[in-house]
């Protein structure tokens, strides 16, 4: 696939904003890339809508050709529709309930002892519940992981799932119990059946959390069963299994736009740690399967930065620093985030110096001096030499400054000229790194 791109890329070398064309030759690859993970058709066909008109017009950025910035926007949205990582709901009275539901062979009754290990690992006093009385399998099966992650097992002979959830629930409240995680029964499909049980328990004991555990291999079927799921009980997670598997984890995307359940948890093995908070970026590059074409086109834009600050320092040792190369330094600086990381950055002598400076102080004067750029004209920030009285008295009352601000700051532009020219004459050494 990142072949396919790269031509286009190759032949895209306008600039300006998108146009239709170059949207949809790259829209064509991403679409398959898509189904390739098999994301669910009508997912594909939203998102590639949505990313479309969103692209349609957009600005190309200069580090970038109009082929990397519809991948751009399509990487955006994709991050953006996963969703950040969320945690369990785990907050009220205690025990709290964590209900994990899905299909048989999802991994529910691993996921379920992960899950465990994991609570237990923080602290919390964990009961495991074998909520499937029908199949002796899995109760053992249960069992033998809660020994391995050393969390006891509930069970009862000869009582339905709702009852038994019940009584699992107060022997964990008298018991000192914090957390209670039931695994239910499965079936190799969705039927009314399983979903009224699942319904009965969930009103019984009205879990803190209700995680939906799905197979990632399933691919576009993954969908379906999600909405079966959620139509029945309330969701408030969801987990992706076997995510060390082949599959591009396509049902992820799917699941998470049509029903908007956040990710809580990838499963990435049969071991009981194998249990993975998940990050939206991994996970959209792996969907999209563009990993390394997502590297090129951060690689782009950062080698664009150190070019035109080199660019910048270069003009400024030839002399014409301007107002202008001024208020773009500002601006600058301003990107690399707020001021007390900035001076936390700043070597040596300077890192030294920099102590003294209230970053308060630093930041508001940062501010006036950018309202105070912001309110000259271009011709005023090409020469200052002709801000006359009247002129200084206009940029004060546009940026919400005094006239003396206006003062100082020319000042301080003056100065820093000066300190070009010095720097010139010294061939450029000891000069401030932010210039290059
Ligand atoms: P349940 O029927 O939903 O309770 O599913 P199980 O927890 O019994 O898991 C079914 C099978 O999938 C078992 O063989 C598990 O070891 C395996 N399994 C579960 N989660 C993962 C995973 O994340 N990766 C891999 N490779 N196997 C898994
Ligand atoms: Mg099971």
């Amino acid at each position: 696939l990142s072949d396919r791109l790269n031509k286009i890329f190759d032949n895209l070398r306008r600039r300006g904003k998108l146009s239709e064309a170059d949207v949809d030759a790259v829209m064509r690859e991403v679409r398959l890339a898509l189904l390739e993970a098999d994301v669910h058709y009508s997912v594909v066909k939203d998102f590639v809508a949505r990313v479309r008109a969103r692209s349609i017009g957009a600005e190309v950025s200069k580090a970038l050709n109009p082929a990397q910035q519809v991948i751009k926007i399509v990487n955006e949205e994709m991050i953006g529709t996963l969703g950040e990582p969320a945690r369990l709901n785990l907050a009220g009275p205690k025990p709290w309930l964590v209900m994990i539901v899905g299909l048989q062979g999802s991994g529910k009754t691993t996921a379920a002892a992960k899950l465990a290990r994991l609570l237990r690992s923080q602290g919390e006093r964990v009961m495991l519940v074998a909520a499937d009385p029908y199949r002796p399998a899995a109760i053992k099966q249960l069992q033998t992981l809660g020994e391995r992650v050393g969390v006891p097992v509930f069970t009862e002979d000869g009582v339905n799932p709702p009852e038994l959830a019940a009584h699992a629930f107060d022997q964990a409240r008298k018991g000192g119990y914090t957390v209670v995680i039931l695994d239910t029964a499965g079936r190799s499909q969705l039927d009314d059946q399983l979903m009224d049980e699942l319904r009965s328990i969930s009103r019984k004991v009205t879990p803190t959390d209700t995680l939906l555990v799905i197979d990632s291999m399933i691919g576009q079927e993954a969908l379906h069963v999600a909405e079966g799921f959620r139509d029945t009980v309330s969701l408030t997670g969801l987990v992706l299994t076997k995510m060390d598997g082949d599959s591009r984890g396509g049902a992820a995307i799917s699941i998470r736009s049509v029903t908007g359940v956040p990710i809580k948890f990838l499963s990435t093995g049969e071991g009981v740690d194998a249990l993975e908070s998940y990050d939206p970026r991994r996970l959209a590059s792996r969907i999209l399967g563009m990993g390394d074409v997502i590297g090129l086109i951060e690689k782009a834009e950062a080698a664009y930065d150190e070019q035109s600050a080199r660019d910048q320092a270069k003009k400024m040792m030839k002399g014409d620093f301007t107002l202008e190369d001024f208020a773009q330094q500002l601006r600058q600086i301003r990107k690399m985030g707020p001021f007390q990381q900035i001076l936390d950055m700043l070597p040596g002598n300077l890192g030294q110096a920099a102590r003294n400076i209230d970053p308060k102080d630093a930041e508001k004067s940062l501010k006036v001096t950018e309202a105070i750029l912001s309110s000259m004209t271009q011709a005023e920030r090409h020469d200052p030499d002709i801000l006359n009285a009247s002129r200084r008295r206009r940029i004060a009352r546009g940026s919400g400054t005094e006239v003396q601000d206006v003062n100082r700051i020319l000042k301080q532009f003056r100065e820093t000229q000066r300190m070009v020219k010095t720097l010139q004459k010294t061939g450029g050494r000891g000069m401030p790194r932010m210039f290059g």
